[in-house]
């Protein structure tokens, strides 16, 4: 803005000095040539006075025409004395200057002759001729030396406009210049210190909606903004390990890692949904440890655990992909399998039970451990069924199950069939 400024008061004075010096010029060649003005109207009187005393015409004003004649010679010594003080004057107008007040000299000379002589003889006609070519003399120089102030005049127009064309291509330089740094500031501005706040609050705003992914990418991460763009970075990046430990923690089982009984039932509703909305069958499997008091009063609560976290990993060993294990409490497990008719469900369950039995579980004194499991298991078919009536057949089959002596499968499916109404009420 001051660069702005600046150029504005460059103008205006430059603008000012130019005309000036338009304004100098003329007035000098008018202070120049009004003295040679004035010489040559009084050097017509004179010489209509001597063509008057020539001639006989007149009777000569003698006083008159000293007067004249000192003015005329005053007139030159005006303009002598400006040519001396001007310093632009050229040497050629100086040449002119003098031969004018020399020729002049020689006029007055020849002037005083014709006055000397008798009015209306021939010697005056004589002696006025020869003032005639003098006075003729005085006007060519003038005629000279205005010619000479003119063309002096219109070099100094010349240069004058010269200097107009050179302070034109000034400004017009610096008016660019002045752009070039407004547009280098903006710029500069722009990349250091707008540029990476607007990076900041959208980060910030990020974090606000709980986004923990967003990390902040700053072109100069060593100033001030840098730094606090690496301070936000590194907090996000704590903010989301602490959240996934936590979301860890809240939906995993500690001990086994499977799913906790939390996170299970949001998934048995949630798959519940999508079979309900692709009209497929789904599975539950409850799964329960038989005889597992006995395991830790025998071999110790440690013992147990790793018994609960062996057993854990068959049954992920066991199942698909798709299907979700989950650590229903204590010593009972649920699987949900999804897109499984009772069939299928059945032959998992069977899988499932024989792989527990077959587990080679030992105890740090190398004695093994038997382990069996007891499942109960319920289809849901292509009718609605809430997740807690699942899961309570489920359970109900599983009783039956232990009842029937443990280490089998006991299905809820034959006992709800064969009317979906039955299977409603449950
Ligand atoms: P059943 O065949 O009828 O299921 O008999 P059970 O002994 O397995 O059943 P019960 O309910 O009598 O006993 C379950 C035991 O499981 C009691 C409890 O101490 C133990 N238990 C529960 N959670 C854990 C655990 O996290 N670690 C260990 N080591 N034991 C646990
Ligand atoms: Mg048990
Ligand atoms: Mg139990």
């Amino acid at each position: 803005m001051a660069g702005l400024i600046l150029i504005g008061i460059i103008t205006i004075i430059s603008g000012r000095m130019l005309i000036h010096a338009y304004e100098g010029g003329i007035a000098e060649i008018d202070a120049r040539m009004s003295p040679v003005f004035v010489a040559q109207d009084l050097l017509y009187q004179i010489e209509t006075i001597a063509t008057n005393h020539a001639l006989g015409l007149d009777v000569p004003d003698v006083q008159k025409s000293q007067t004249i004649a000192a003015g005329v010679a005053n007139s030159f010594r005006t303009l002598f004395e400006a040519e001396a003080t001007d310093p632009l004057a050229t040497t050629s107008a100086d040449t002119l200057v003098y031969e004018l007040i020399a020729t002049w000299r020689q006029s007055e000379a020849s002037l005083d002759a014709v006055f000397r002589q008798d009015a209306g003889t021939q010697k005056a006609i004589d002696a006025y001729a020869e003032a005639r070519t003098d006075i003729a003399n005085i006007n060519t120089l003038v005629a000279r030396f205005r010619q000479l102030s003119i063309s002096e005049l219109q070099q100094r127009i010349n240069s004058g406009r010269a200097i107009a064309d050179t302070s034109f291509y000034f400004l017009l330089g610096a008016v660019l210049l002045g752009l070039l740094v407004l547009a280098a500031v903006i710029f500069f501005l722009a990349r250091s210190v707008l540029e990476p706040i607007g990076k900041l609050v959208i980060a910030a705003d990020r974090l606000g909606k709980n986004d923990l992914t967003y990390r902040v990418k700053l072109r100069n991460e060593q100033d001030e903004l840098g730094q606090l763009g690496e301070v936000l970075n590194s907090s996000t990046n704590t903010l989301q390990q602490l959240y996934r430990e936590l979301d860890r923690r809240s939906t995993y089982d500690g001990l086994t890692g499977v799913l906790n009984r939390a996170a299970f039932d949001d998934r048995l509703s949630s798959a519940c949904q999508t079979a309900d909305r692709g009209k497929q069958r789904l599975s539950l499997l409850m799964i329960d440890i038989d005889f597992f008091k006995s395991v830790n009063d025998t071999h110790g609560h440690q013992a147990g655990d790793r018994v609960l976290t062996l057993v854990a990993g068959a049954l992920g060993n066991a199942v698909r992909p798709a299907d979700t294990i989950a650590r229903y409490g204590g010593e009972e497990f649920a699987v949900i399998l999804p897109d499984t008719g009772a069939t299928a469900a059945t032959a998992m369950a069977e899988r499932i039970r024989a792989i527990v039995e077959a587990l080679p579980i030992e105890t740090n004194t190398g004695e093994r451990i038997l382990v069996t499991v007891s499942i109960g298991l319920k289809t849901r078919d292509l009718e609605t069924l809430p997740p807690a009536s699942l899961i309570r057949l489920a359970d109900g089959a599983l009783y039956r199950a232990k009842e029937a002596g443990r280490n089998r499968t006991f299905s809820a499916n034959e006992e709800t069939q064969p009317t979906p109404s039955n299977i409603r009420t449950a």
